[in-house]
């Protein structure tokens, strides 16, 4: 059997939004799990709407989702010498012509056929004229006038296209740039494209497609229309819906390992499953299983999918991904056993790396600025009793280990008769500035015995300076 070979042809007339990165990442999941290779081509030959800087947006977004290429990119704007020769393939046997209708025939014939109710449709004028190329001519295809194609999809079974409905559809506009539809299939053809997955919005382009294939006698490829994303309100995915672009949940602090999962479930899925790592999703990805019902893009799920990887992830491995919010939020990181334990604490607690950041940041602090409504209700009079005993006896441990640092706090509480809530809140609050953080044992012990005893102190001073 020949090896699968898929490919992801964005136009770059934008960033790469939610929608199409699941068309790559199906593709390029695909060609890992069968041992083949993926394919990357930048379909830029609307060169209004093309630019540079979207093409490399999308290479960003692509490789930031690990989402790696085996060719290309290739530009369709560097083709023209292919989609030449292929042109004369379609001359000389007759499949193609030159039409030279003028562009306000054409729209008033448009005009009266909608007029009429009926679907426009070039009516054959030049189709038998056998025009030479003549300056401002389109070359079209000269497409069967009876009979049926079928697409044969593996997602959606077969879809029979009849021929009356069909046009001679254009290959070449008249400033010789080639239609979507001829490039496309010169592309696939010459880069041995075999398998192809993409949305179903293009099948109604599909038929002719075929049709080119079949006129340029070459292998069909097998056709995978998976259906597209909607928005909560089932309409198809816009801006409206919410942050749609790959980067904007890089900068929002997601893992790409959590988008790719969710990613892959919004239109496929292996069961009941739902949590899956890369090399799980590699394994397990096949045609058969792509749904054949719109996905509905939810924010909800894929924010406590993101939680659920990084709680999954391995410390060291957020270190690097956590950077950049890290300085966002204030502080740098280094690598080493501080901030992975800093990490292991705050993992169950970070639905985002932004988050993590956020709630990282009293581990980094020098001063610790208290939350006003957290001082009032915990660094009071009553307080200052169970500080200083905890001082005194943190005092004594030389080694800041879990155990260690328990029966030091229940000494204090046997001392002064106070619950450990009564002792661990303004605690928390001198070593935090917040009412809320990871457990008080495992602060405590990160944050190390000078800087808690300076905390602690300066808790102290701080409440007696209220009274
Ligand atoms: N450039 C086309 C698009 O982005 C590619 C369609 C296809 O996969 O054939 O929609």
């Amino acid at each position: 059997m020949k090896p699968v070979v898929t490919r992801f042809p964005p136009s770059p007339t934008g960033s790469l939004h939610v929608g199409g990165a699941r068309t790559a990442l199906f593709n390029w999941l695909y060609a890992r799990h069968s041992g083949g290779r993926f394919v990357l081509r930048i379909e830029d030959t609307d060169t209004k709407r093309s630019s540079r800087a979207s093409a490399d947006a999308i290479f960003e977004s692509l490789e930031w989702m690990g989402i790696d290429w085996d060719e290309g990119p290739y530009f369709q704007s560097q083709r023209s010498e292919m989609y030449a020769e292929f042109i004369e393939k379609l001359l000389s046997s007759g499949h193609a012509y030159y039409c030279s209708c003028s562009p306000e025939r054409l729209d008033q014939m448009r005009r009266k056929a909608m007029a009429g109710g009926g679907k426009p449709k070039y009516d054959g004028t030049c189709r038998e004229k056998k025009l030479s190329p003549i300056d401002g001519a389109v070359i079209r295809f000269k497409a069967p006038l009876f009979g049926t194609t079928v697409l044969v999809d593996v997602v959606k079974g077969d879809i029979v296209f009849e021929h009356d409905e069909l046009d001679d559809f254009i290959l070449v506009r008249s400033d010789r740039i080639p239609t979507y539809n001829f490039a496309v299939v010169v592309d696939d053809i010459t880069m041995g494209i075999n398998t192809i997955i993409r949305g179903d919005d293009h099948v109604m382009n599909t038929p002719k497609q075929i049709l080119l294939y079949q006129a340029l006698r070459s292998e069909l490829p097998v056709y995978a229309h998976v259906p597209m994303v909607l928005g909560s309100d089932r309409s198809r995915l816009s801006k409206r819906h919410g942050a749609m672009s790959v980067t904007a949940y890089r900068d929002m602090g997601y893992l790409p390992e959590a988008l790719i999962n969710y990613l892959a479930r919004l239109g496929w899925s292996h069961g009941d499953q739902e949590f899956f790592t890369r090399q799980e999703l590699i394994e397990k990805f096949t045609l058969n299983n792509i749904g054949r019902s719109a996905g509905i893009f939810d924010h909800d799920k894929l924010l406590a999918l993101n939680a659920d990887h990084i709680m999954a992830s391995d410390p060291k491995d957020l270190i690097d991904p956590l950077s950049p919010f890290a300085e966002e939020s204030g502080f740098n990181i280094e690598s080493g056993d501080f901030i992975e334990n800093v990490i292991r604490t705050l993992q169950p607690r970070s639905k985002t790396l932004k988050d993590m950041a956020a709630d990282a940041l009293f581990y980094f602090q020098d001063d610790i600025t208290y939350d006003a409504k957290a001082a009032a209700k915990f660094l009071r009079v009553e307080a200052l009793t169970p500080l200083n005993r905890l001082i005194a006896a943190l005092e004594s441990i030389d080694r800041f280990s879990e155990q260690n640092l328990e029966s030091a706090f229940r000494s204090v509480m046997e001392q002064t008769g106070l619950k450990l809530g009564k002792i661990a809140q303004p605690v928390r609050v001198a070593l935090t500035g917040r009412t809320a953080s990871p457990g008080i044992f495992e602060i405590t012990e990160i944050i190390g015995k000078k800087n808690v005893l300076e905390r602690l102190r300066k808790a102290v001073a701080y409440i007696e300076k209220l009274t």
